[in-house]
């Protein structure tokens, strides 16, 4: 799972001439002695939290700070940086931690269960405008940065077949500041983002798997769409009390999508 997201993101960087992803595991601060990460399930993520630095330092600077002895987060410092992944200024993408470590990161949603180990935390460096920031030195995260930010919400959701509304901000988590008035536009684009007239399955084939697949459909999976596969799917209409006119419209989908849901 990893080792495919950072292939991928390589590919992806490359097309977009943004510098290859850094693997910070190793290359970043860190503190041994420290306070360890609770080790979770990567396969079991339930979606992405975008954060900002609230700084103008870099990765490192966090990653010092969070691994120090003025760490805020646990007294004596952590085993390294709170974050598995941050967006440099350059917009390149850096792999903090393992995705199978669950740092610090966000938390008291209210929502039941681990709120840090549930979640990919994504940090973007630079201190943006948002709400409560009364600074004059806040500025905007750069368009290379918004695009790497997408890239890797994109492959990510990609991966683990999340919906739109698994990207999360820090502000729904309940630290309104973060990460600030521009990425919070886009995580709220993201997430409201509903395609119209979306058809599932565009082929006969798919067609006749879904008929089939909900015990209408008898015969081959041919591509051809013949009597067979028209009365399953007139009887299937029938049953759903939809006008009988075995056209495959929108809500001979969603009604069938349901079915199969069930
Ligand atoms: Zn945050």
């Amino acid at each position: 799972m990893q080792d495919q997201l950072l292939q991928r993101l390589e590919t992806a960087s490359k097309a977009l001439r943004i510098e290859k992803p850094f693997d910070g595991r190793t290359a970043l601060p860190t503190n041994p002695q420290s306070k360890k990460w609770k080790r979770r399930d990567a396969a079991t993520l339930k979606g992405m939290v975008w954060h900002q630095e609230l700084g103008w330092g870099s990765v490192e600077a966090v990653a010092r700070y969070h691994t120090g002895r003025n760490s805020h987060l646990h007294a004596g410092g952590v085993e390294s940086i709170a974050y598995t992944f941050a967006i440099r200024k350059n917009g390149q993408v850096v792999l903090c931690n393992d995705l199978d470590r669950a740092p610090w990161s966000q938390g008291y949603a209210g929502r039941p269960g681990d709120e840090n180990a549930e979640f990919l935390s994504v940090m973007f460096e630079g201190f943006f405008q948002g709400a409560g920031v009364d600074d004059a030195t806040a500025g905007q995260p750069n368009d290379r940065q918004l695009l790497s930010g997408l890239i890797l919400w994109r492959l990510c959701q990609d991966i683990w077949k999340w919906r739109a509304g698994d990207l999360y901000g820090h502000f729904l988590f309940g630290k309104p500041s973060c990460p600030g008035d521009t990425l919070q536009t886009v995580i709220e684009a993201v997430r409201h983002h509903t395609p119209r007239n979306r058809q599932r399955f565009t082929s006969v084939r798919s067609r006749q798997q879904a008929l089939k697949d909900c015990n209408h459909y008898a015969g081959v999976i041919d591509g051809l769409w013949g009597p067979a596969s028209r009365g399953a799917l007139v009887a299937f209409q029938k049953e759903c009390g939809l006008p009988p006119d075995g056209l495959w419209g929108p809500n001979t989908e969603a009604a069938l999508l349901k079915k199969l849901e069930a």
